[in-house]
């Protein structure tokens, strides 16, 4: 079989859990949460394409093909709600998508009303204004000073993390006239270069605050709790 399996959410953790015995089942369930949140935000992988919500749980913001180096799903798990834009609680998956695909193809005009009427309920877009303006600010965000076309040349590049690149950061960031929603966008993205100047950053000084917050906004999009913890406590915060 190719393309997704739909699982729900409860039935995901489960699975999860039975294959990885160490693992918290509340982390796990939020982490879930939390990506479909992101995706749900239009939060898109690093590369462009939209995120797969199972894998970004558990390997941070990413889209199939660039979690697994897989071009296509064959048969992997997605969160269900993320397969479609409706959630629906039912034993049995399979029945209630040919169910759907069948009330689409059938009533193309009021597919929308039918699916309520066979019991489908529409989940509530999370509409946020505030992010609804952020990813436009994003989208249009360009660099616009030199120290800005340098750091966004390692943010999509990458390679080691000279004292440069710390400072081009550094610098930007807490500079008055910051380019915020430039920056933002490689946070949203748990962009892993981006991830390793606060790294680099926080082992040159681990009681560095400003970085810490930026380790902690940053971990929003990526899961990476351990090496979070791991640096607060060297920080004796
Ligand atoms: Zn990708």
């Amino acid at each position: 079989m190719s393309g997704f399996i739909p699982v729900r959410l409860n039935q995901f953790v489960e699975q999860y859990l039975r294959k990885n015995k160490d693992a918290d089942g509340d982390t796990v369930r939020a982490a879930v949460e939390d990506a479909l949140a992101a995706w749900r935000h239009g939060v898109r992988c690093a590369c462009g394409n939209p995120l797969w919500v199972a894998g970004s749980a558990v390997a941070g913001y990413g889209c199939f093909t660039c979690i697994t180096g897989s071009a296509e799903p064959d048969g992997d798990p997605e969160i269900d709600a993320a397969c479609d834009g409706f959630f629906f609680e039912a034993n049995d998956t399979e029945d209630r998508f040919a169910q759907v695909s069948e009330i689409m193809k059938n009533h193309p005009r009021d597919y929308r009303e039918r699916l309520e009427e066979a019991g489908f309920a529409w989940q509530d877009d999370e509409y946020d204004p505030l992010y609804e303006e952020e990813i436009k600010e994003e989208h249009v965000a360009v660099p616009e000073t030199e120290n800005q076309q340098r750091l966004v040349h390692f943010l999509n590049t990458g390679g080691p993390v000279i004292r440069q690149v710390l400072d081009a950061y550094l610098e930007e960031r807490y500079s008055e006239t910051s380019n915020l929603p430039l920056i933002r966008k490689y946070f949203k993205q748990a962009n892993p270069n981006l991830k390793a100047i606060l790294l680099n950053g926080l082992a040159a000084n681990p009681t560095n605050l400003e970085l810490l917050d930026d380790l902690s906004y940053f971990s929003e999009f990526d899961s990476m709790l351990g090496e979070l913890i791991h640096f607060y406590t060297d920080a004796g915060i």
